[in-house]
């Protein structure tokens, strides 16, 4: 039996799609896991998936991250913590930039409310959802942890780097916390199982979830946002880290602040960022032509317009994760396309 079998996690935004790969990782790796999600973006259905995937039931709690009162009774109350992974957010970057209020509100008073009964609670560890697009458009590439960051041309950006600012800053506050901000790049793909994926309502401003509606016919073609962009062909270039993979990342983010913990580790940071991603850039045009290819499937697309507040290209350097928290991706482009569209045709009966 693992040593982490006694060790609980709260997973809060654990319904939605990270959140979702997340706690199924967490529990394979021998983790107690409780889910916290208002459903605001999510379904229960994914919780369903996720105690399909994993074979027993997972605690959840239906609750708003942001009711500091509801989460200490319904939430710190009934469970031992010793770790958190906050991923409770609105992520719509469009969203965001008509109604910024809603952004700071949301995101930002769930992270004080985490924050403040972690505090109260002696609950020691946290793992923050960040996001490369706090790095806006680099100077030099790929994007190290040290870049600079930028100020970020959506609220929902800012409101990333004013949540690492503020953990930053709490954690030099108090002795016992630590924690560990994750800037993720662009998450893709689907469990391995077909059985939990993303699930976007309505239209997807995502890439991914565009592709696999088209190819499913939900969509009439994708518009690909710019082909006169200084890359090779002309698209924007980032860089598509499986979401199995990301998942994979806060477990070992968890396990590393448990063991600094334990062992009562002096010389370590007490909060960390790491860039998740796979340090290869792939355009666009690259990446439709790839899931055609790896499912035998057409996605009708044309040429269009820049898409307005979009980077021209951006992707990660992996050295300190693959260094220090000890994780790389594994998987490859193909496999995790492949796992996109197997979920997408289930999710549609095709
Ligand atoms: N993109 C596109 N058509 C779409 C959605 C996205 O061409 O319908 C492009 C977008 O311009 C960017 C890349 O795909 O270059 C990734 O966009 P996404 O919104 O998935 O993630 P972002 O990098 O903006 O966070």
């Amino acid at each position: 039996m693992s040593s982490n079998k006694q060790k609980t996690v709260l997973v809060a935004g654990g319904a939605g799609y990270i959140g979702t790969h997340t706690t199924v990782e967490l529990i394979e790796a021998g983790y107690e896991v409780v889910i916290a999600d208002n459903l605001s973006n999510a379904d229960l259905s994914a919780v369903r998936g996720v105690e399909q995937i994993v074979g027993r039931s997972v605690p959840f709690v239906e609750v708003d991250c942001c009711d500091t009162e509801a989460l200490r009774s319904r939430v710190f109350e009934r469970y031992a913590f010793d770790s958190v992974i906050h991923f409770a957010a609105y992520k719509a970057v469009g969203e965001s930039v008509a109604e910024p209020l809603k952004y700071f509100r949301n995101n930002l008073d769930s992270l004080l409310s985490v924050l403040s009964l972690m505090q109260e609670f002696d609950v020691h560890n946290l793992v923050f959802s960040s996001s490369a697009t706090v790095y806006g458009q680099p100077e030099q590439l790929p994007a190290t942890e040290l870049t600079p960051r930028q100020r970020a041309n959506s609220p929902y950006g800012l409101t990333k780097q004013m949540s690492e600012d503020i953990i930053q800053d709490t954690v030099a506050a108090i002795p016992f916390l630590r924690a560990i901000a994750l800037r993720y790049f662009n998450p893709i793909g689907a469990h391995p199982s077909a059985l939990i994926g993303e699930l976007p309502k309505g239209v997807p401003n995502n890439l991914v979830p565009f592709i696999t509606q088209t190819a499913a016919g939900v969509r009439k073609e994708l518009a690909v946002f710019g082909d006169d962009y200084d890359t090779p062909d002309g698209s924007c270039l980032r860089d598509y880290i499986d979401v199995v993979d990301l998942a994979r990342a806060h477990v070992v983010a968890v396990g590393r602040m448990v063991a600094a913990t334990a062992e009562k580790r002096e010389d370590r940071e007490r909060y960390e960022i790491f860039n998740i991603g796979t340090g290869t850039p792939v355009s666009v045009l690259e990446l439709v032509h790839r899931f055609e290819e790896v499912n035998g499937v057409s996605v009708p697309h044309r040429l269009a317009e820049r898409r307005p507040g979009d980077v021209e290209k951006i992707w990660a350097a992996t050295d300190k994760a693959n260094n220090e928290l000890g994780w790389r991706a594994e998987r490859n482009l193909g496999d995790t396309l492949r796992a996109a569209w197997a979920w997408e045709k289930r999710v549609r009966g095709l």
